[in-house]
Order: structure tokens, then sequence, then C-alpha cells
């Protein structure tokens, strides 16, 4: 479903990403994670080409979106993606954050558009809510609407990148049972997350990076047990 080959990137003489390659099977739930500033987001931005690449090729359910051509709009229409802090529109209600891009983007009628929102905000327990605005609703609840509101687009896959680290501690289950869920389901999804409970739950696999480079890329079980690289080995010592 998406592949990375020899992806690197620069910020201007900064080179974030080196020669990164993975691939993201349909139905696979990768957990990606690393310290801070290891180029992380980074990577899970050009998956969708809100990060322009210099070199390699990332394919993502056959659209090839290092290719200059791909119509990017397109493909982030069917490529989910949930960030840290949440992004609803806060001028919109719940549902009207729900309906926007269904109706906007993928041209359904504005009737079938609330139906099907309706439909996932009931999914993410938060039916009650519709006509509320963003700023009335719990951290935890906006992130709950925002992964609805991905869904709401049918993704062929799902990005998040750290969708509950800036959420109070009491908040951040409600978000993981919901994703859970999802990963149940055979939603495809790339997470950025520390989240060890999570990964040790859903993910197939798990993705170490440090400094802009793709260090260890294991099946959960022996990312957890045999950590290859001295750093991922510190690391997990520190979280877990
Ligand atoms: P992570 O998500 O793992 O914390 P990021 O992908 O956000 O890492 O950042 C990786 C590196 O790239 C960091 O050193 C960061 O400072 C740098 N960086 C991120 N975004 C930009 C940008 N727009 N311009 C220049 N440098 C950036
Ligand atoms: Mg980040």
């Amino acid at each position: 479903m998406i592949t990375l080959n020899n992806v690197s990137k620069w910020y201007g003489q900064f080179q974030v990403l080196t020669d990164c390659t993975t691939a993201v099977k349909k139905g696979e739930v990768v957990v990606v994670c690393g310290p801070s500033g290891s180029g992380k987001s980074t990577l899970i931005k050009t998956v969708n080409g809100l990060e322009p690449v210099q070199r390699g090729k990332i394919v993502v359910d056959g659209t090839v979106v290092t290719d200059k051509h791909t119509n990017l709009a397109r493909l982030r229409s069917h490529v989910g993606m949930v960030f840290q802090h949440f992004e609803l529109f806060a001028h919109l209600s719940i549902i009207e954050n729900l309906t926007l891009a269904q109706v906007k983007v993928i041209g359904r009628s504005k009737e079938e558009s609330r139906k099907k929102g309706q439909k996932l905000l009931e999914r993410v327990g938060l039916t009650a809510h519709a006509e509320k605005y963003p700023a009335q609703l719990s951290g935890g609840q906006q992130q709950r609407v925002a992964i609805a509101r991905a869904l709401c687009m049918d993704p062929v896959a799902m990005l998040f990148d750290e969708p509950t680290s800036a959420l109070d501690p009491e908040m951040i289950n409600e978000v993981l049972d919901v994703m859970v869920e999802l990963a149940h389901e055979g939603m495809t999804m790339m997470v950025v997350t520390h989240e060890m409970g999570f990964a040790r739950k859903v993910a197939n696999r798990v993705i170490f990076m440090d400094e802009g480079k793709i260090v260890e890329d294991s099946l959960k079980d022996a990312f957890f047990d045999t950590p290859q690289s001295p750093r991922a080995k510190e690391f997990l010592a520190k979280i877990l």
C-alpha cells in the first residue's frame, strides 16, 4: 500500500532524511518511533506529499507521490492524516468539520455527507456533540473528531503523527482505543507514537529512526525483545 524507496530530503543544507526505505502492506500497522528531531514527522508527511523530497520514490496505493505530475490533492483526499494538534476548523461545527471535505473535495451531496459524518461521529462516541464547536470539546474528543473526519473520506491508509502527545494523560486512552479498533478492522496505518503499549497491542512492525535514518525496521516482538541498534536499546530503556 505504501512504499518508500531510498527517500532523501534536505531542508536547505541540512539533510533531514537519508535513504529511507520501507514498505507498509495493506492492513499492516507500522509504528514509527525515535528521538525528537530524528525525522519522524518529516518522514510521515512525505507519504502524502505534504513534504516534497529531493531523492527517492514514494508510491501509495499505486500513485507515485514523487512524480511531479501527480495530483497531490486527490491523493491526500484518500490518505487520512491526523496530527498532534487536531487542526479542526475552529469556526465550523463538528458536523461541518466532518462534511466540508466530503462536499468540496469528493463532491458528495450535503445530505450524504451529513449521514456519513453522523455515522462516523457515532463510531467515535461523539453523536451528542455534532452541533458544538471544537473549542467546546476536550482535547481527546477533538482528536476523535479529527480521526472521524479523516475516515469520512474512505481513506486507503491512515497516517498519525503523535496523535496523543498533546493530550492530558486521562484522555490518551480514549483516542488510542479508537485507533486500536481501526487497526483491528484492517486499516493500513503508519503511526508516529511513543505509546509503546499501543505498539505492543496492534503494531505489526516498528520502525526506529535516528538522525534521519531508519536504523531499525523489525517485527514488533523482535523490536521489543531484541532491538539491534544501540540507539534503539537506549531509547527503549528510557521509555519502557
Ligand atoms: P521528529 O518528528 O522526529 O521530532 P522532524 O521531522 O520534525 O523530527 O524534524 C527533523 C529535523 O528536521 C529536526 O532537526 C528539525 O529541526 C528539522 N526540521 C523540521 N522541519 C523543518 C523545516 N521546515 N525547516 C528546517 N528544518 C526543519
Ligand atoms: Mg515530530
